[in-house]
């Protein structure tokens, strides 16, 4: 039998880095297994539903290594619903469902507020379908459900506490948990691997494959990610959605590994690993099944690591999109014409070692780009203390005087200027930084300013120099 698999997100909002999680882990077992992988757009809730979103999904997937092309569908749950309104019909001929004509008041006034749940009021009622009867699933009265679940064994559900459940609403629309189901069916589904949140679900639907008499798939309830609070990510709270990370400047590498840690890790005390290390090690059946904590700060950390492992060509080749700007990414302070890529080539493998994100690439490189740098007001009036104008005019007069413009020189000569003075270097070079970048951090500052050239040194010192007056 072919291990198949599915990835089914509803495009109802950016994509979901626990989604991206599940996706990968979907895929890799589909590839251990030499199956396939489907992917599945449950675009069925037409009023939260847009397309963007859609799209939003296959980018971002392409984007994690999950290429267009290289998987079977996209297909769309809308377009299959006469099959699930097929599949309803035929479980109320077979006598697995009923209509039920119950307002939820009604079900409340008869079993209280307490009780959560259906009632049962309508099961042999009999009634006929018509405008506003929703199908009720009749669930066995007795036995027991046992779901087959890769990551938490074997979850076994009481059916009599499993309510009548509603498979197709009052207007003949199929819900969510038919669909799926039905969808997961034809498509020939057999490993469910899916997030936490669905667990509650797979009794009602392990009861729908068995009502439609196929075998139901194996699952994998694969843990819910929470933030440090130990708060199920959200998105109305935290930042979740993979085309930010994406944008932020986060190495698509980088991010696979990390999401592929969450709840899993690889052998030895590693935790840095080649794809094809996880492709070959990762075994649903080791996933921990707690939450898992989607820790930032570490994926931060492990992307300055993938950073600094690039080579330097690939590192320049990899900023492009923040020096230049794209349709999701905002472009820099300079314009195109004033870029230069020699300088930016020459302070690049400096900023590589300094960076985690690739976005920090502009703040580092804009005074090389911009006619004026771009000053922090607050960083001038920590650095332009008393004594910073006339370490500024003995800079600027040393600065001139120098016959190599590199940055030993240039260190060696505020070196000196300083000493005159009694400061050490740090101190000696916060006035010159933010007169030549506007900034107090920022690469090493001679490097920067032989990059940068005497000229528009000399031109920037000079400016701060008259702002001091
Ligand atoms: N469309 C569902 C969701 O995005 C997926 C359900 C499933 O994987 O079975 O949560």
């Amino acid at each position: 039998m072919t291990v198949r698999v599915r990835f089914a997100p509803s495009p109802t909002g950016m994509f979901h880095v626990g989604g991206a999680r599940s996706a990968l882990q979907n895929w890799i077992f589909a590839k251990q297994q030499g199956g396939v992988f489907v992917l599945r757009i449950e675009d069925t809730d037409a009023a939260r539903n847009r397309p963007e979103w859609t799209e939003g999904i296959l980018s971002a997937l392409d984007w994690i290594g999950i290429a267009r092309g290289s998987y079977e569908g996209p297909y769309f749950q809308s377009s299959y619903a006469g099959e699930h309104r097929a599949a309803a019909q035929r479980l109320y001929e077979g006598g697995r469902a009923y209509y039920c004509d119950c307002t939820r008041e009604d079900v409340q006034a008869r079993t209280g507020p307490q009780q959560r749940g259906y009632d049962g009021f309508c099961r042999d009622r009999g009634l006929e379908p018509g405008e506003g009867r929703a199908l009720r699933f009749r669930t066995p009265d007795e036995g027991e459900t046992v779901v087959v679940d890769l990551v938490r064994g074997e979850p076994t559900f009481e059916n009599k506490l499993i309510e009548d459940f509603v498979i197709a609403r009052g207007d003949g629309s199929p819900v969510f948990l038919l669909a799926n189901v039905v969808d997961d069916m034809s498509m020939g589904i057999t490993h469910v691997i899916r997030a936490e949140e669905h667990l509650p679900n797979t009794p009602k639907q392990q009861l729908l494959w068995d009502a439609l008499g196929v075998k139901p798939p194996i699952w994998a309830h694969v843990p819910v990610v929470v933030n440090e609070k130990r708060q199920k990510l959200s998105k109305r709270r935290d930042k979740v959605a993979l085309e930010a990370y994406r944008d932020e400047g986060y190495l698509a590498d980088a991010m696979r590994n990390y999401l592929m840690l969450l709840g899993w890790a690889p052998s030895g005390d590693r935790e840095i690993v080649p794809w094809s290390v996880i492709e070959e090690e990762f075994r649903l059946d080791e996933v921990n099944p707690s939450p898992a904590f989607f820790d930032e700060k570490k994926l931060r950390a492990f992307n300055g690591d993938y950073i600094r492992a690039l080579p330097v060509e690939d590192f320049v080749e990899a900023c492009r999109p923040w020096l230049t700007g794209t349709e999701t990414i905002a472009p820099p302070p300079w314009q195109p014409d004033e870029f230069d890529p020699a300088a930016f080539a020459a302070v690049a493998p400096l900023a590589q070692t300094r960076i985690a994100v690739l976005s920090e690439i502009v703040p580092n490189v804009d005074f090389l780009f911009l006619a004026d740098p771009l000053i922090d007001e607050a960083a001038w009036a920590k650095a332009m203390k008393e004594g910073a104008a006339d370490l500024l005019d003995a800079a600027i007069v040393a600065f001139e005087a120098l016959e190599s413009w590199d940055a030993e020189s240039l260190k060696a000569t505020l070196e000196a200027v300083g000493a005159e003075r009694g400061l050490k270097l740090g101190k000696a070079q916060a006035p010159v930084r933010v007169a030549v970048t506007g900034r107090t951090v920022g690469l090493p500052l001679f490097e920067s300013l032989e990059v940068l050239g005497r000229d528009r040194t000399l031109t920037r010192l000079r400016v701060a120099r008259v702002r001091l007056v």
